[in-house]
């Protein structure tokens, strides 16, 4: 780890300009990914702007929507009354992500922020275009069962890690950031970006921007949602594929559908074609099956992760059949 400076400042306007004023500062808050990219030399910021002193910790129902604090920590929106009520696919999300002690560490801004796990992104003596751009992907022709299935390029094969944000993109979140003069909205499906050419490049963030807040519009999926997490391990494991589900049902018929995947993609995948082939339809095993195929027939393997095909589409019948009460 290289030495850095570290400041803590207790406004908004503050911790933007000290960052305005640096382009080797990062902001830091949990501090549950960065520092140990940190650690392993693979981030080296020169400066570390704490931002946990900034008042964006609220969670708060305002007309239309639910408006959370991006400094609000991962185990208190999970446990939020209001978020447990209103928006479970989020709360089921978050509880399904990491661990205890990282959840009450993490915060929702971070857990967007937070970078992929591959395994050839933390080895430095390996080739990685998203850390070294130019190197190569050591993920592509190497070891590649956790990668992604949907939106790769040749230059990176990673999924992003998150289960809150697989949540939140289903939901139709909006990411609120600002920087020094205004306030701009991020559609949460933009936020984060596939890689193509730059996959050093995760989300659509400006260098001197700040997320202060994500909201999520108000919804009638309460009744019927589920996150489904497929990992390795029951506990403090990445998703090998993960799906996030919400429903809208009225006399056996689908009203609306929200449908993600986790695990999958180098952002949250929303599975937009079989959310339309579902509106409208019967709550059915035929139809929740015809579904999943249209999720996954641009779905591509790269040799050890070719499994996830399979796992992907079971995972999409699965949580239909459990969210819409056939199980
Ligand atoms: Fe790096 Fe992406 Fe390839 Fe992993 S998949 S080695 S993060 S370029």
């Amino acid at each position: 780890m290289i030495n850095f400076d570290y400041v803590r400042p207790s406004s908004q306007k503050a911790a933007i300009d000290a960052l305005n004023r640096d382009v080797h500062a990062q902001f830091i808050a949990g501090g549950t990914n960065l520092v140990d990219l940190m650690k392993r030399c693979i981030a080296a910021p020169e400066k570390l702007i704490d931002i946990t002193r900034l008042p964006l910790k609220n969670i708060e129902e305002h007309q239309g929507f639910i408006r959370i604090g991006a400094l609000a920590l991962n185990s208190e929106v999970a446990e939020n009354e209001l978020i447990v009520k209103k928006l479970p696919l989020l709360s089921q999300a978050l509880k399904a992500g990491a661990s205890p002690q990282l959840r009450n560490m993490a915060t929702v801004g971070g857990n967007m922020m937070q970078r992929t796990r591959c395994t050839y992104f933390y080895d430095t003596a390996m080739p990685c275009n998203k850390r070294a751009p130019g190197s190569g992907c050591g993920a592509l022709k190497g070891y590649n069962r956790m990668h992604a299935i949907f939106g790769a390029s040749d230059n990176c094969i990673a999924v992003h890690p998150s289960d809150m944000c697989v949540a939140l993109a289903a939901l139709d979140a909006t990411v609120v950031v600002s920087n020094s003069k205004t306030e701009r909205k991020i559609p949460f499906k933009d936020f984060h970006r596939l890689p193509g050419d730059t996959p050093q490049k995760d989300n659509t963030l400006q260098k001197v921007e700040l997320i202060t807040a994500i909201d999520v519009p108000n919804n009638a999926f309460a009744k019927n949602s589920l996150y489904t997490k497929i990992r390795d391990r029951a506990s403090y494991a990445f998703a090998l594929v993960s799906v996030a589900a919400a429903l809208e049902i009225k006399n056996n018929s689908i009203r609306n559908v929200r449908l993600a995947m986790g695990g999958v993609a180098h952002k949250p995948w929303r599975l937009s074609s079989a959310e339309s082939f579902l509106k409208g339809k019967a709550i059915s095993i035929e139809n929740f099956k015809q579904a999943a195929n249209i999720a996954i027939k641009d779905a591509k393997g790269y040799g050890h992760n070719n499994f996830k095909l399979k796992l992907a589409a079971n995972t999409i019948v699965e949580t239909l059949k459990n969210v819409s009460g056939m199980s």
